[in-house]
């Protein structure tokens, strides 16, 4: 008699980033002939993987953990919500593992001791592009793991370490196994996206027989020659981000591949004072000089951002500078928090807190200033044609993005009279009309 197949079920939690090392843990389940289910009731284990970043993370993390708990009893948890394993361990002594973050193995090893692997698995159980939480038609593609860097308020470093880039041959292999698998777009993502490669002294590697150094320039190079498009994430303004920005504006390449004009450079906050209390990278670069030099170079250079106001020490004066950046640096896209702490970080210890009722005074003046930014660009794309990637179309209407748009955080290209696209498609859209976040248009 066969034996039955072991069940697991999977919770995963927070930001993209976190999505891709649960992709990495539900292809090697698959491997392994591990069957993922959908439901508590069905799972014969569960594994949860959190998100540890900010406080309301480890709430809803923990909250997670419990309802799995609740529901199905046997619980594995990676990804390790806080700084200390005893988080979880203090809330819910009965979970069965706890793993820190980026610990594929580990939490193979945990489900094995727990649920034991079937005999005899397939690996063509697994499709050529490994299991995605994204949709079919974009990727996350995760280059390095950790920081060099000790901004104050964040805790990153000390949950997952210093700078470790992953060898560009390995890194190209899986882009091209996701090209293979029908992805049209890869989005870069790590957690200093301009540094790949710094800890490896920039080592000579291979692909498809020939060397290619280990550098972000080299790295969207390449990946542009697969033919997809390419959109860069949590990049800093250092100099070496020059040398990109000519292969954006080259626009789309023979094969159709192309580096987007697109740079998520989180800027956090423009007072010096502020970015030295937060330690910020590249603080004492001229940021507006080099968004200068960037769009003189390619003029159709989207930059998204994120900021954070009423860091502790922040005056209206720091806050001020602040608001005459974004008038005079006219970003694109901008997401912005009130500063909160975090458990663990340098940042809990200055002086100078900001009151509550002062932060969310101040959070909603600066996205006023820039939701006007916003409305303005996007009324310029009026009557303009953009090229625009389909994420939902439902037979009439579509839904999709243009280079100006990452998705889940930005906004979309709404499309009437879509008859006949399909999810994954490119097509041409005419801009008909704008609001504050997001374009409508048909195709041509
Ligand atoms: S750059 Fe700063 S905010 Fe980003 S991960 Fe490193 S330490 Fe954290």
């Amino acid at each position: 008699m066969n034996k039955p197949v072991p069940k697991v079920g999977f919770v995963s939690l927070g930001c993209p980033k976190n999505s891709y090392d649960s992709e990495r843990i539900l292809t090697q389940l698959r491997a392994e002939g591990y069957l993922i289910v959908p439901s508590y009731d069905d799972a014969d284990l569960v594994v949860v993987n959190t998100c540890g970043f900010i406080d309301a993370a480890v709430d809803e993390s923990l909250d997670a953990i419990g309802e799995a708990l609740r529901e199905n009893g046997k619980v594995i948890v990676t990804g390790r919500p806080g700084t200390r394993e005893s988080v979880v361990t203090t809330a819910h002594p009965q979970v069965l593992a706890v793993t820190g973050p980026h610990a594929a193995e580990a939490v193979m090893g945990h489900v094995h001791a727990h649920l034991p692997k079937p005999h005899d698995p397939y690996s063509d159980l697994i499709p050529p592009g490994g299991l995605k939480l994204t949709p079919r038609h974009y990727a996350y593609l995760k280059i390095s793991e950790g920081c060099n860097h000790r901004c104050t308020f964040c805790i990153i470093p000390a949950l997952r370490g210093d700078l470790v880039s992953r060898p560009i041959g390995e890194v190209l292999a899986e882009a091209e196994a996701l090209v293979k698998a029908g992805v049209k777009e890869l989005l870069v993502i790590s957690q200093d996206t301009s540094a790949y490669g710094v800890d490896l002294k920039y080592r000579t590697g291979f692909h498809q027989g020939r060397p290619v150094k280990t550098r972000m320039l080299e790295l969207v190079q390449e990946l542009a020659r697969l033919g997809v498009w390419v959109r860069l994430h949590y990049v800093y303004p250092y100099p070496s981000v020059d040398d990109v920005i000519p292969l954006m504006a080259e626009g789309e390449l023979p094969g159709g591949g192309r580096v987007l004009p697109y740079l998520d450079v989180p800027f956090q906050h423009a007072s010096p004072a502020i970015l030295k209390a937060m330690k910020r990278p590249a603080a004492a670069e001229n940021t507006l000089r080099r968004i200068e030099k960037w769009r003189s170079i390619c003029p159709d250079l989207v930059i998204r951002s994120t900021f954070i106001v009423g860091f502790p020490g922040e005056t209206e004066d720091d806050f001020d500078t602040l608001l005459d950046f974004l008038d005079e640096a006219q970003l694109d896209r901008v997401g912005a928090f009130t500063y909160s702490a975090v458990d663990g970080a340098v940042a809990n210890a200055l002086p100078d807190p900001v009151d509550e009722d002062v932060k969310q005074d101040r959070l909603a003046r600066f996205m006023d200033v820039q939701a006007d930014i916003s409305a303005e660009k996007l009324r310029l794309r009026r009557g303009s044609v953009m090229t625009v990637l389909i994420d939902e179309a439902d037979g009439r209407r579509a839904v999709g993005r243009s280079h100006a748009d990452a998705p889940e955080i930005d906004g979309v290209v709404h499309i009437a009279q879509g008859t006949g696209l399909k999810v994954g498609d490119f097509v041409q859209v005419k801009i008909t009309r704008s609001d504050d976040y997001d374009l409508w248009g048909k195709p041509l």
